[in-house]
């Protein structure tokens, strides 16, 4: 059982064409938490100059990268083999969206490895690698081009899986929410200072306050927030009548 299912996750590019996009898989790969690189019967046709350039901070995993003489030697000790398709049609009428497969497929790499198998530039994968996939994968793109750059599309596939992993944990909200006491407060002072400075009469009060509180209201108002604010009326109330 891998305790990170993203170990267990490797990514395959057959036949790829340009060290480039190799380079710039790697990248992507790395921004995602995935870091096993196979290459399935490469056929570079550029110098490994391009690709180290675009791997930029990630050029550990094209170091580490490890070759294989065909797909089917590459995939061998997978427990599961994802093919990526911009295609739809023979062989393809089971494509899913990665979004919708992400979560099965980490429980699949809990298990053992997985391959996610990336095709050649010019041609995709062929009909006999399409057949080896156990599950196929098409990310949704618009019909008038759905091709996407190989490196695109690795990114793509892998920012699914790593979304689906939890593992990045969005910053929060540091200070607590104001309490209602604190809210009327603010209500309260706001109101007054409105009337110290002149922007609305007392009869006009209910009507005013009203307005504020629904802008005071919008999201969560913490205790710094509020804070803030009932700052500025205790300010605007001390300049009234200090500069009357
Ligand atoms: N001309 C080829 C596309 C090659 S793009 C074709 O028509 O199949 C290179 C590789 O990027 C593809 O083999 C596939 O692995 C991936 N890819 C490109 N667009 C994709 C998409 N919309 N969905 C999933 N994978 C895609």
């Amino acid at each position: 059982m891998a305790a990170n299912p993203l170990d267990n996750i490797r990514v395959v590019l057959v036949g790829t064409l340009y060290t480039g996009n190799v380079g710039s898989s790697c990248r992507a790969m790395a921004n995602m938490g995935i870091r096993h690189l196979r290459l399935a019967a490469p056929n570079l046709q550029n110098s490994w100059e391009e690709g180290e350039r675009l791997a930029v901070h990630a050029t550990d995993i094209l170091a580490a990268r490890e070759e294989f003489p065909s797909l089917e030697a590459a995939v061998a000790d997978c427990v599961a083999v994802v093919g990526t398709t911009a295609r739809e049609g023979l062989y393809r009428q089971h494509v899913k969206a990665p979004r919708d497969c992400a979560s099965d497929l980490l429980s699949v790499a809990a298990t053992g490895p997985v391959a996610l198998v990336f095709g050649r530039e010019d041609k995709g994968l062929l009909n006999e690698e399409i057949a080896q996939c156990t599950h196929l994968v098409r990310i949704p793109v618009d019909e008038g081009y759905t091709s996407l750059n190989l490196s695109q599309a690795v990114l793509l596939t892998c920012y699914e899986l790593f979304a689906a992993s939890g593992r990045y944990v969005p910053p929060r909200e540091k200070a607590p929410p104001a309490p209602q006491a604190q809210k009327a407060q603010l209500n309260k002072n706001w109101a007054a200072m409105l009337r110290e400075i002149g922007f609305m009469k007392e009869e006009q009060s209910d009507h005013f306050m009203q307005g504020f509180q629904r802008v005071f209201s919008r999201g969560v108002v913490t205790k710094d927030d509020a804070a803030l604010m009932l700052g500025v009326a205790r300010q605007a109330v001390w300049a009234a009548k200090n500069h009357a």
